[in-house]
Parts: C-alpha cells; sequence; structure tokens
C-alpha cells in the first residue's frame, strides 16, 4: 500500500468507527426521548418538521407541533 492508500484506509476506519458511535448515540437518545414525552404527557413524537427540519413534530392533547418553529395543527 502506498502512503495515501494507507491514509485513505486510517480515515475510513475512522469514519466507521465515528458512524458506530454516533448510531449507537442515536438509539440513547431516541430512547430517553421516548421515556421524556411519556412522562410529559406527549402521545407520540412523529416525523420531522417540513417547516424547519430542525425537530421532530410532537403529538399532544390533539393538536401536533414543533417544538422548534412552534408550528401546530389540530390532528
Ligand atoms: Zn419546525
Amino acid at each position: 500500500m502506498n502512503r495515501q492508500h494507507r491514509r485513505l484506509a486510517g480515515e475510513c476506519a475512522d469514519l466507521r468507527e465515528r458512524l458506530a458511535d454516533t448510531e449507537e448515540r442515536v438509539e440513547q437518545l431516541q430512547n430517553t426521548l421516548q421515556a421524556v414525552a411519556r412522562e410529559a404527557g406527549i402521545a407520540s413524537v412523529t416525523h420531522p418538521c417540513r417547516r424547519c427540519e430542525q425537530s421532530l413534530l410532537l403529538v399532544r392533547d390533539g393538536r401536533i407541533y414543533c417544538p422548534s418553529c412552534r408550528y401546530g395543527r389540530s390532528v
């Protein structure tokens, strides 16, 4: 392997490791979010907000809303 090839292989291994760490972190956050949502009386955490794309939409007391941009409507 030449030098550039070795460097790329190393970067690829780093990225794989970071991706695995990130996936684990996302799963932990999803589990935590579901538990916190339940305790806060939120019926469900749904799809990403199409308006701002900064948050998932929440359903609570018959309303669906975005906690980031405050978009909301009844369901
Ligand atoms: Zn939004």
